[in-house]
Protein backbone atom coordinates (compact mmCIF):
# COMPACT_ATOMS: atom_id res chain seq x y z
CA UNK A 1 0.00 0.00 0.00
CA UNK A 2 1.90 3.12 -1.16
CA UNK A 3 2.57 5.38 1.65
CA UNK A 4 1.48 2.99 4.33
CA UNK A 5 4.27 1.10 5.42
CA UNK A 6 4.70 -1.14 8.41
CA UNK A 7 7.55 -2.84 9.59
CA UNK A 8 8.57 -5.85 7.61
CA UNK A 9 9.48 -7.87 10.95
CA UNK A 10 5.89 -7.91 12.03
CA UNK A 11 5.24 -11.03 9.47
CA UNK A 12 2.04 -12.82 10.90
CA UNK A 13 -0.12 -9.72 11.57
CA UNK A 14 0.80 -7.99 8.86
CA UNK A 15 -1.73 -8.46 5.57
CA UNK A 16 -0.31 -9.87 2.08
CA UNK A 17 -1.15 -9.22 -1.36
CA UNK A 18 -3.66 -11.17 -2.09
CA UNK A 19 -4.85 -12.39 1.22
CA UNK A 20 -8.49 -12.58 2.62
CA UNK A 21 -9.52 -10.70 5.84
CA UNK A 22 -9.52 -12.94 8.79
CA UNK A 23 -12.30 -13.90 10.06
CA UNK A 24 -12.79 -14.87 14.02
CA UNK A 25 -15.47 -17.72 14.65
CA UNK A 26 -17.05 -17.13 17.85
CA UNK A 27 -19.96 -19.72 18.40
CA UNK A 28 -22.58 -18.84 15.48
CA UNK A 29 -20.69 -15.68 14.73
CA UNK A 30 -17.77 -14.51 12.65
CA UNK A 31 -16.23 -11.59 13.23
CA UNK A 32 -14.45 -9.60 9.99
CA UNK A 33 -17.01 -11.34 8.16
CA UNK A 34 -20.11 -9.38 5.96
CA UNK A 35 -21.77 -8.94 9.88
CA UNK A 36 -21.31 -6.54 12.27
CA UNK A 37 -20.66 -8.17 15.32
CA UNK A 38 -21.85 -6.66 18.84
CA UNK A 39 -20.75 -7.42 22.05
CA UNK A 40 -22.38 -5.77 25.16
CA UNK A 41 -22.82 -6.20 29.25
CA UNK A 42 -21.49 -4.24 31.93
CA UNK A 43 -17.95 -3.19 32.37
CA UNK A 44 -17.56 -5.74 35.89
CA UNK A 45 -19.63 -8.25 36.67
CA UNK A 46 -21.44 -7.58 40.30
CA UNK A 47 -24.05 -10.20 41.01
CA UNK A 48 -26.02 -12.42 39.26
CA UNK A 49 -28.92 -10.36 39.29
CA UNK A 50 -27.22 -7.64 37.75
CA UNK A 51 -25.63 -9.72 34.76
CA UNK A 52 -29.27 -11.55 33.67
CA UNK A 53 -30.78 -8.03 34.04
CA UNK A 54 -28.51 -6.57 31.34
CA UNK A 55 -27.71 -9.88 29.41
CA UNK A 56 -31.49 -10.84 28.42
CA UNK A 57 -31.85 -6.61 27.94
CA UNK A 58 -28.75 -6.83 25.25
CA UNK A 59 -29.61 -10.41 23.78
CA UNK A 60 -33.50 -8.64 23.37
CA UNK A 61 -31.86 -5.73 22.06
CA UNK A 62 -30.05 -7.48 19.53
CA UNK A 63 -27.09 -8.26 20.37
CA UNK A 64 -24.55 -11.22 19.27
CA UNK A 65 -22.39 -11.71 22.85
CA UNK A 66 -22.10 -10.73 26.33
CA UNK A 67 -18.85 -8.56 28.04
CA UNK A 68 -18.26 -8.45 32.00
CA UNK A 69 -15.10 -8.57 33.51
CA UNK A 70 -14.32 -10.96 36.42
CA UNK A 71 -10.94 -9.83 36.48
CA UNK A 72 -10.38 -6.29 36.74
CA UNK A 73 -7.43 -3.95 35.86
CA UNK A 74 -8.04 -1.04 38.12
CA UNK A 75 -6.08 1.72 38.49
CA UNK A 76 -6.02 2.09 41.65
CA UNK A 77 -6.24 -1.22 44.32
CA UNK A 78 -8.64 -0.17 46.38
CA UNK A 79 -11.69 -0.04 43.66
CA UNK A 80 -13.61 -2.82 43.51
CA UNK A 81 -11.58 -5.73 41.69
CA UNK A 82 -13.83 -8.19 40.29
CA UNK A 83 -15.60 -11.52 41.57
CA UNK A 84 -13.09 -13.50 39.90
CA UNK A 85 -14.12 -16.81 39.46
CA UNK A 86 -17.44 -16.30 40.81
CA UNK A 87 -17.97 -13.59 38.47
CA UNK A 88 -16.78 -16.34 35.68
CA UNK A 89 -19.53 -19.12 36.99
CA UNK A 90 -22.48 -16.39 36.64
CA UNK A 91 -21.08 -15.02 32.92
CA UNK A 92 -21.17 -19.08 32.03
CA UNK A 93 -24.90 -19.31 33.53
CA UNK A 94 -25.64 -15.77 31.37
CA UNK A 95 -24.47 -17.75 28.53
CA UNK A 96 -26.86 -20.56 29.29
CA UNK A 97 -29.64 -18.32 29.72
CA UNK A 98 -29.48 -16.18 26.73
CA UNK A 99 -27.29 -18.44 24.33
CA UNK A 100 -24.63 -15.54 23.51
CA UNK A 101 -20.89 -16.37 23.77
CA UNK A 102 -19.09 -14.64 26.59
CA UNK A 103 -16.56 -11.77 26.18
CA UNK A 104 -14.22 -11.50 29.68
CA UNK A 105 -11.24 -10.29 30.53
CA UNK A 106 -7.89 -12.15 31.84
CA UNK A 107 -5.30 -10.50 33.55
CA UNK A 108 -2.65 -13.10 34.70
CA UNK A 109 -0.74 -15.73 32.65
CA UNK A 110 -1.80 -18.08 35.82
CA UNK A 111 -5.44 -17.35 35.20
CA UNK A 112 -6.02 -18.19 31.16
CA UNK A 113 -6.68 -21.86 32.07
CA UNK A 114 -9.32 -20.82 34.42
CA UNK A 115 -11.10 -18.31 32.15
CA UNK A 116 -10.80 -20.14 29.31
CA UNK A 117 -12.64 -22.88 30.65
CA UNK A 118 -15.89 -20.27 31.18
CA UNK A 119 -14.93 -17.84 28.32
CA UNK A 120 -14.96 -17.85 24.59
CA UNK A 121 -13.16 -15.14 23.67
CA UNK A 122 -10.11 -13.73 25.80
CA UNK A 123 -9.84 -10.45 26.32
CA UNK A 124 -6.66 -8.71 26.76
CA UNK A 125 -6.83 -5.09 28.25
CA UNK A 126 -5.44 -2.17 27.37
CA UNK A 127 -2.88 -2.01 30.60
CA UNK A 128 -1.43 -5.45 29.42
CA UNK A 129 -0.86 -5.24 25.87
CA UNK A 130 2.48 -5.15 26.47
CA UNK A 131 2.24 -8.06 29.22
CA UNK A 132 4.20 -10.38 27.37
CA UNK A 133 4.24 -13.30 29.00
CA UNK A 134 0.12 -13.18 29.11
CA UNK A 135 0.18 -12.13 25.75
CA UNK A 136 2.85 -15.76 24.69
CA UNK A 137 0.08 -17.50 27.30
CA UNK A 138 -3.02 -16.55 25.12
CA UNK A 139 -1.02 -17.64 22.51
CA UNK A 140 -1.03 -21.44 23.18
CA UNK A 141 -4.95 -20.89 24.69
CA UNK A 142 -7.51 -22.78 22.17
CA UNK A 143 -9.95 -19.74 22.69
CA UNK A 144 -9.94 -16.38 20.43
CA UNK A 145 -8.48 -13.45 21.89
CA UNK A 146 -9.85 -10.06 22.14
CA UNK A 147 -6.17 -7.72 21.92
CA UNK A 148 -7.13 -4.21 23.26
CA UNK A 149 -5.02 -1.29 22.22
CA UNK A 150 -3.05 0.07 25.57
CA UNK A 151 -3.56 3.43 26.44
CA UNK A 152 -0.33 4.76 24.36
CA UNK A 153 0.29 2.34 21.89
CA UNK A 154 1.22 2.97 17.93
CA UNK A 155 -0.71 1.03 15.69
CA UNK A 156 2.97 -1.31 14.86
CA UNK A 157 3.52 -1.72 18.54
CA UNK A 158 -0.11 -3.25 18.94
CA UNK A 159 0.60 -5.25 16.17
CA UNK A 160 3.56 -6.22 17.66
CA UNK A 161 1.18 -7.61 20.65
CA UNK A 162 -1.24 -9.23 18.06
CA UNK A 163 2.41 -10.78 16.67
CA UNK A 164 2.84 -12.65 19.75
CA UNK A 165 -0.23 -14.30 19.84
CA UNK A 166 -0.57 -15.29 16.15
CA UNK A 167 3.40 -17.02 17.06
CA UNK A 168 2.45 -18.76 19.94
CA UNK A 169 0.00 -20.50 17.60
CA UNK A 170 -3.40 -18.61 18.19
CA UNK A 171 -4.49 -17.34 14.73
CA UNK A 172 -8.04 -16.78 16.36
CA UNK A 173 -6.94 -12.57 16.96
CA UNK A 174 -9.72 -9.80 17.70
CA UNK A 175 -8.44 -6.01 17.77
CA UNK A 176 -10.17 -3.43 19.45
CA UNK A 177 -9.61 0.32 19.44
CA UNK A 178 -10.79 1.43 22.50
CA UNK A 179 -9.23 4.67 22.48
CA UNK A 180 -5.39 6.52 23.33
CA UNK A 181 -4.22 9.51 25.27
CA UNK A 182 -3.96 13.04 24.03
CA UNK A 183 -4.29 16.08 25.96
CA UNK A 184 -7.97 16.83 25.83
CA UNK A 185 -9.57 16.23 29.49
CA UNK A 186 -13.53 16.58 28.33
CA UNK A 187 -13.48 12.87 26.89
CA UNK A 188 -11.32 9.94 29.40
CA UNK A 189 -9.62 8.85 25.96
CA UNK A 190 -9.28 10.12 22.10
CA UNK A 191 -11.48 7.63 19.63
CA UNK A 192 -8.73 7.16 17.17
CA UNK A 193 -11.28 6.02 14.22
CA UNK A 194 -8.92 6.77 11.91
CA UNK A 195 -7.05 3.42 13.18
CA UNK A 196 -9.76 1.32 11.88
CA UNK A 197 -9.33 2.03 7.82
CA UNK A 198 -5.56 2.03 8.62
CA UNK A 199 -5.53 -1.22 10.19
CA UNK A 200 -7.67 -2.43 6.88
CA UNK A 201 -4.58 -1.19 4.62
CA UNK A 202 -1.62 -3.21 6.86
CA UNK A 203 -3.61 -6.22 8.72
CA UNK A 204 -5.88 -9.27 7.80
CA UNK A 205 -7.09 -9.19 11.54
CA UNK A 206 -10.55 -8.10 12.28
CA UNK A 207 -11.35 -4.69 14.33
CA UNK A 208 -14.04 -4.09 16.75
CA UNK A 209 -14.61 -0.72 18.33
CA UNK A 210 -15.13 0.56 22.08
CA UNK A 211 -16.65 3.47 22.32
CA UNK A 212 -17.48 3.35 25.72
CA UNK A 213 -13.93 3.59 26.72
CA UNK A 214 -12.87 5.68 24.36
CA UNK A 215 -15.13 8.28 25.14
CA UNK A 216 -15.81 8.00 28.84
CA UNK A 217 -19.59 9.93 28.67
CA UNK A 218 -22.67 7.50 28.00
CA UNK A 219 -24.07 10.49 25.51
CA UNK A 220 -21.08 10.05 22.78
CA UNK A 221 -21.45 6.30 22.80
CA UNK A 222 -23.98 5.90 20.47
CA UNK A 223 -22.42 8.84 18.00
CA UNK A 224 -19.21 6.98 17.99
CA UNK A 225 -20.55 3.97 17.34
CA UNK A 226 -22.04 4.87 13.85
CA UNK A 227 -18.83 6.94 13.13
CA UNK A 228 -16.89 3.05 13.99
CA UNK A 229 -19.18 0.97 11.63
CA UNK A 230 -18.99 3.61 9.06
CA UNK A 231 -15.25 3.68 9.35
CA UNK A 232 -15.42 -0.08 8.81
CA UNK A 233 -15.76 -2.00 12.24
CA UNK A 234 -16.13 -5.03 12.03
CA UNK A 235 -17.47 -4.80 15.46
CA UNK A 236 -18.32 -2.99 18.46
CA UNK A 237 -18.08 -3.73 22.33
CA UNK A 238 -20.33 -1.50 23.97
CA UNK A 239 -20.87 -1.23 28.09
CA UNK A 240 -24.44 -1.71 29.24
CA UNK A 241 -25.66 -1.45 32.88
CA UNK A 242 -29.15 -1.70 34.53
CA UNK A 243 -28.33 0.82 37.10
CA UNK A 244 -25.53 3.05 35.88
CA UNK A 245 -25.41 5.19 38.88
CA UNK A 246 -24.75 2.40 41.26
CA UNK A 247 -22.15 0.88 38.99
CA UNK A 248 -18.81 -0.41 40.64
CA UNK A 249 -17.15 0.81 37.80
CA UNK A 250 -17.62 2.42 34.76
CA UNK A 251 -20.85 3.98 35.25
CA UNK A 252 -20.50 7.19 33.52
CA UNK A 253 -20.19 5.34 30.08
CA UNK A 254 -22.32 2.63 30.65
CA UNK A 255 -26.00 2.51 28.66
CA UNK A 256 -28.71 1.96 30.61
CA UNK A 257 -30.61 -0.98 28.69
CA UNK A 258 -33.13 1.78 26.80
CA UNK A 259 -29.86 3.49 25.28
CA UNK A 260 -28.68 0.34 24.54
CA UNK A 261 -31.98 -0.29 22.00
CA UNK A 262 -31.99 2.59 20.52
CA UNK A 263 -27.99 2.23 19.58
CA UNK A 264 -28.51 -0.56 17.50
CA UNK A 265 -31.26 0.94 16.17
CA UNK A 266 -29.24 3.66 15.17
CA UNK A 267 -26.32 0.96 13.99
CA UNK A 268 -28.30 -0.64 11.51
CA UNK A 269 -28.70 1.61 8.38
CA UNK A 270 -25.25 2.37 9.40
CA UNK A 271 -24.42 -0.70 8.74
CA UNK A 272 -26.46 -1.05 5.31
CA UNK A 273 -24.72 2.46 3.81
CA UNK A 274 -21.12 0.40 4.09
CA UNK A 275 -22.41 -2.90 2.61
CA UNK A 276 -22.84 -4.78 6.01
CA UNK A 277 -25.50 -6.05 8.13
CA UNK A 278 -25.70 -6.24 12.08
C1 LIG B 1 -12.98 -3.02 30.09
O1 LIG B 1 -13.26 -3.51 28.97
O2 LIG B 1 -13.81 -2.89 31.02
C2 LIG B 1 -11.63 -2.46 30.27
C3 LIG B 1 -11.04 -2.47 31.46
O3 LIG B 1 -11.14 -1.93 29.14
P1 LIG B 1 -9.70 -1.30 28.80
O4 LIG B 1 -8.71 -2.39 29.03
O5 LIG B 1 -9.85 -0.93 27.34
O6 LIG B 1 -9.51 -0.10 29.68
MN1 LIG C 1 -14.95 -0.77 31.74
Amino acid sequence: MAGIEISPRIKLAAKREGMDATKVRVGAHEIGGDRVVVIAGPCSVESREQLFEVASAVKEAGAHMIRGGAFKPRTLPYSFQGLEEEGLKILAEARDLTGLPVVTEVVAPGDVGLVESYADVLQIGARNMQNYPLLKRVGEAEKPVLLKRALSATIEEWLGAAEYILAGGNANVILCERGIRTFGKLTRFTLDLAAVPLLKEVTHLPVVVDPSHGTGHRQLVAPMARAAIAAGADGLIIEVHNEPEKAKSDGAQSLRPAGFVSLMEGIRPVAEAVGRRI
